[in-house]
């Protein structure tokens, strides 16, 4: 069984973001990248399913700069067996990346798709049901368990509001994982230098006979905005007024 996992470029998580001085997006130059929390997950999830024999394969597949390569190759120190960049020096818009990722599809054939259910930059949490759409496949969003079931079924329990639900779905399917899935492993220095030797295919849009055609323009970004100290009270009836005061009740 062969399982693709897309995997999208961030700024790290720890990073405390800032906004660019003309507000037209957030300053990445100099900023620490790493993988997406949720596409980690992602990997965590295939690679298991390769040690415990159930996936003989585990393919990455970034859409992004020619940097990306070196978040692949962390994704392969993991443990996935080779990576496909796909090299877009802007940023793609969710239809296209769901479109270029139907094509990799087309081309390999896999058994399962898994994604992050969110990218933590855009919060967008729409290219995998786009990529379940494109392709006709059936899809669980915001799994946190994943079993093999029957020969070409598998079974996700998703996280909903108030509860879990689980759902039989035929493969090939399109899976996108929240964070209760699993906590990812640490690459080990064994498999660091290993990965140095895995494969990275490198591609582009063109190449692939694809136009990126953005529909939406970004007209601002802007930081939120800052909360004002709060006061304390010295009983209910203070409260009362100062609510009053401010139109609240
Ligand atoms: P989003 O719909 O943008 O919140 O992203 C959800 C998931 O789609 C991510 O966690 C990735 O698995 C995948 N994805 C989004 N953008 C990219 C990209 N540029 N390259 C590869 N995978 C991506």
């Amino acid at each position: 069984m062969k399982i693709l996992v897309a995997v999208k470029r961030v700024v790290d998580h720890k990073v405390n973001v800032r906004v660019k001085a003309d507000e037209t997006g957030i300053e990445d130059a100099n900023v620490k990248m790493a993988i997406n929390p949720f596409c980690e997950i992602a990997i965590e999830q295939a690679v298991r399913f390769k040690d415990q024999d159930t996936a003989t394969e585990v393919v990455l597949v970034c859409i992004g700069r020619k940097e990306a390569d070196v978040q692949l190759r962390a994704g392969l120190a993991l443990g996935a067996d080779r990576a496909i960049l796909i090299k877009v020096d802007e940023e793609v818009q969710s239809l296209d990346v769901a479109k270029l990722l139907h094509k990799v599809v087309q081309e390999e054939l896999p058994d399962l798709v898994l994604l992050g259910k969110q990218a933590i930059d855009t919060d967008n949490n729409q290219t995998g049901q786009m990529l379940a759409a494109l392709t006709n496949m059936p899809q669980g969003t915001f799994a946190s368990n994943i079993v093999f079931t029957v020969p070409n079924k598998i079974k996700v329990t998703r996280e909903v509001d108030g509860g879990l639900v689980t759902l039989a779905l035929n493969l090939p399917a399109v899976i996108s994982v929240d964070l209760r899935l699993n906590t990812p492993r640490y690459a080990s220095l064994p498999n660091i230098m290993k990965a140095k030797r895995k494969v990275i295919t490198v591609t582009s849009p063109e190449t692939m006979g694809f136009s990126l055609s953005p529909r939406l323009t970004t007209l601002k970004v802007e930081t939120p905005a800052v909360r004002q100290t709060g006061i304390k009270v010295a009983d209910v009836d203070e409260l009362v007024d100062k609510l009053q005061q401010a139109k609240v009740i």
